[in-house]
Order: C-alpha cells, then structure tokens, then sequence
C-alpha cells in the first residue's frame, strides 16, 4: 500500500516473480515534499528497473558547505560566496563567507530529480511488471489470521498481506502496530523555489534548531528547507520564517515564486533505530513507515527502495516477518542507531567549527564529505576516516576541547 519508492519497489520485485499484487494509491502523479536527493546508491539499486536519466534530474557538481553566524543572518548580511570561489575565500566582507568550502563531487554522486518523474518511472515499471495500480485511498485496514482487509472508497479488498509503504503518516503502522510518537519526527519545512535552479547543493549549519538550511536544485525550482526535532519546541511557522529570512538574505531565490511546504520525517533516537517493529504474520513496514531515514544527511529514498526490495524478497520465501525482520536490522537498522548517535555531536557548534575548518583546508576531509553526502560513507569509520584526514592540530582541537567536545 503506498505507490512511493518503497511501495513501487516492492511490487516490481514481486510482480517479476509472478505474485498477484495490487498498488493501492491514489496520488499520482505527485510532487512529494521532498529535496529529491537521489544518491549514486540508490541510483545503482534501481537501474534494473528503470532508466533514472530519461526522468528530470538534475546532475549535482559541487556541495556547498556553509556555516551561518545567527548575527549575520539577523543583519541581513549573509551572501553566499561567488559561485566557483575556492573554499575559504572572502570575496565580500560578512563572516560568513570567510566560512564556506565547495566539495566537488563525482559524476553519479547525487542527482537531484523530480519526486513526481521518479516515483512515476518506479509506479510505471511496477505495473509494466504485472502489478495492478488501484487509484484509491486505503480508509481501513484489518488484519486477521487468515489475511487482511482493506477498505476503499471504490469497496472492500482482500490480500494474503499488507506492505505498509504509505510514508511517514502511514495508516497501516497505525493499524498493526503503533503510529510515530511525537520524539520520532522531524518536520522539515520550507519552499519550492520556481523558477531558478543551480547545479549545486548547498548546506548552511545553523545551531538552533542544529542542523543545517539545505538547498537541493530540481529541475526548474530549487527545494530549500529546514528541518528540526517535532518536540523541539520550534513551530512550523517559524522555521519557514527562518528558512525565507535566509532565502532573502543570501539572494538565492532571488526572483523566484516561492511556495510553502511542511512535512514530517521520521527520525529516530539510536534506541528505537536497533528495536525497529516492522512486520508481523501478515504485514510488513517499509520505508518512511518503517521509520527508515538517516537523521543526519535525511536521506530516505535510498532506504525505502532497499526496504521495499528486502520485503518482497522476503515474502518470496520462507518466514518472511522473521526473514524481513532481521535484514532490515542488519542492513538499515544498526547503520540509522550510528547515525542516531553520532548526529548530537556532529551538529554541536564546537564541531561544525572544527568541520568547517577542515573542510576549507583538508582535501581528505572534503573526500570524506563527498562520500557521506553520495550515501557511500557509513558511520562505523566516518570518525575514524574524519581524524586520519584531519591536519593534526584540527583532530588535536576536535578531542581536546573539553567543554564541549564533539561526542563522535
Ligand atoms: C522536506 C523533505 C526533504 C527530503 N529530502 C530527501 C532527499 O533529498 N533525499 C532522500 O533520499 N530523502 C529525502 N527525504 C525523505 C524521503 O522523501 C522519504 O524518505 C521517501 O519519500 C520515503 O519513501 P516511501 O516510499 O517510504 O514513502 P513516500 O514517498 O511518502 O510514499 C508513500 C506513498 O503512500 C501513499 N499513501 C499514503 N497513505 C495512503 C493511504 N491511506 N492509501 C493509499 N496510499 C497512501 C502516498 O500517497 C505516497 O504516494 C526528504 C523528506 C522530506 C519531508
């Protein structure tokens, strides 16, 4: 249930192998807020299926890494360097520029698509595999011992079982198991930017909420948002109102038509990451609903298409919840926990100092940057990879400050 890339995923695996399967979803076709980072192994996952260049994408060069001084920004002083600037250089006078490093990135790192032209390829490849697509609203879900019912506005179906694939929201985890508590979301929120686009990201930290502003160009507008802790203690309104004070401020949007977005992403604690709940005797969890999403670099479509995959391969065989169970904790789980854990001292101002100054001096630490933000640097070694390439005296300062040092 759910024609996402988890739910699209999902029934093209099964649909090749011959099992009846019916999408329910009837969104498409549909922009989801997203910033529609697709990374190179995501990319790699699907190209069985689909041909991701024939949809609109638009090729990533470079990240830019910025880190934005609250004064400035409430000054109205923050502009981003000259695009092409070296990293660290200065060319206007604001604090910020000063600190600011361009990563380049390889061909296929990171393309940045149209959710509405991804999703629809995935949708499509699914049902030229056989899946059925039912343009319908999932309005109930019951499960018993011998299948599960679903309830549509077009009538009552039956299945063998359910793949909740219908996002953060999901009704079906709200069914079998038990909805995202409040501690388990984010919301990003922010605005479409139409009518201007780059070949660049850009990431500006900021340190309340930590985390960074992000920038992500789509062909034809550019996605840029925020995204802060649901209990955090910050409305929706207001980051909105932060992210256009920094749209306004750095003149990246300069001219465009902005249009608002807000949306909940999971964003688990390293606890709830390692005790995942995502199937039973009839049911399984994937993607967004299973909570499935790095909390640091939010990337989430890779892992709803693994998800989805790992699902369908599971109910292939033999024992499927267990079978699922244990691939998910395997190959997503213990990887979301490090991130879970890594993410309050990746995001503490001490360390984002620290980062930044590394990243304009350390061509290492920009490779290192480089591979996160293409999905191909896990967080087992990434501190590791982090101080071998740091300059001694940047590692000596990331230890040692004892205050607040950087809980890595
Ligand atoms: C602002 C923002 C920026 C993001 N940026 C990135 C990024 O750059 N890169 C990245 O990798 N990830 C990003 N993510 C995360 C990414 O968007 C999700 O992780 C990904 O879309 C999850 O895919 P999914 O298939 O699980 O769910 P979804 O893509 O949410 O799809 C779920 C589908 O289920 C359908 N559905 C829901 N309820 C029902 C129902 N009752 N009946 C029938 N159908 C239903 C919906 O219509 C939808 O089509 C971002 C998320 C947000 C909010």
């Amino acid at each position: 249930m759910g024609a996402g890339p988890a739910g699209a995923r999902a029934a093209w695996v099964l649909a090749r192998q011959g099992a009846q399967v019916t999408i329910f979803d009837a969104s498409h076709p549909r922009e989801k807020p997203c910033g529609g980072g697709v990374t190179g192994r995501a990319l790699a996952l699907v190209a069985d299926a689909i041909d991701a260049t024939s949809c609109a994408r638009t090729p990533i060069h470079t990240a830019r890494f910025v880190r934005l001084r609250a004064c400035a920004a409430s000054t109205g002083q923050v502009r981003l360097p000259a695009r092409g600037a070296s990293a660290g250089q200065a060319p206007d006078r604001t604090g910020l520029t000063r600190e600011s490093a361009t990563v380049d990135l390889d061909r296929g790192a990171l393309v940045v698509a149209s959710r509405a032209e991804f999703d629809a390829a995935l949708l499509h490849a699914a049902q030229q595999a056989g899946a059925a697509l039912e343009p319908a609203r999932v309005t109930d879900v019951r499960v018993d011992a011998d299948g599960v019912t679903l309830e549509t506005r077009h009538g009552r179906r039956r299945a063998d079982v359910v793949i909740g694939a219908d996002g953060a929201n999901s009704l079906v985890r709200r069914h079998v198991a038990r909805p995202f508590r409040r501690d388990q979301l984010s919301i990003a929120t922010g605005f479409f930017a139409h009518g201007v686009t780059s070949t660049e990201i850009v990431i500006a930290f900021v340190a309340d909420p930590p985390g960074y502003i992000w920038s992500f160009p789509r062909p034809g507008h550019l996605a840029i948002g925020i995204c802060a802790e649901a209990t955090a203690g910050h409305s929706s309104e207001a980051l909105r109102a932060r992210t256009a004070e920094w749209i306004d401020a750095t003149g990246i949007a300069r001219g465009a038509r902005l249009e608002p977005y807000a949306w909940p992403i999971p964003s688990l604690s390293a606890r709830d990451a390692s005790e995942l709940t995502v199937s039973g005797s009839r049911w399984l969890l994937a993607g967004d609903a299973a909570g499935l999403v790095d909390p640091i670099t939010r990337e989430g479509i890779y892992f709803a298409l693994a998800s989805g995959q790992w699902a369908a391969e599971s109910l292939l065989g033999d024992r499927f919840a267990s079978t699922y169970a244990s691939r998910v904790a395997e190959e997503a789980g213990r990887e979301l926990a490090r991130a879970a854990r890594f993410k309050a001292g990746f995001f503490r101002p001490t360390f984002i100092n620290v980062l930044m100054r590394a990243l304009e001096q350390s061509a290492g630490v920009r490779a290192v940057m480089a591979d996160l933000i293409a999905g191909r640097q896990g967080y087992a070694d990434l501190k590791w990879r982090l101080l071998k390439t740091f300059e001694i005296g940047l590692a000596w300062r990331a230890l040692t400050s004892s205050s607040s040092r950087p809980a890595l």
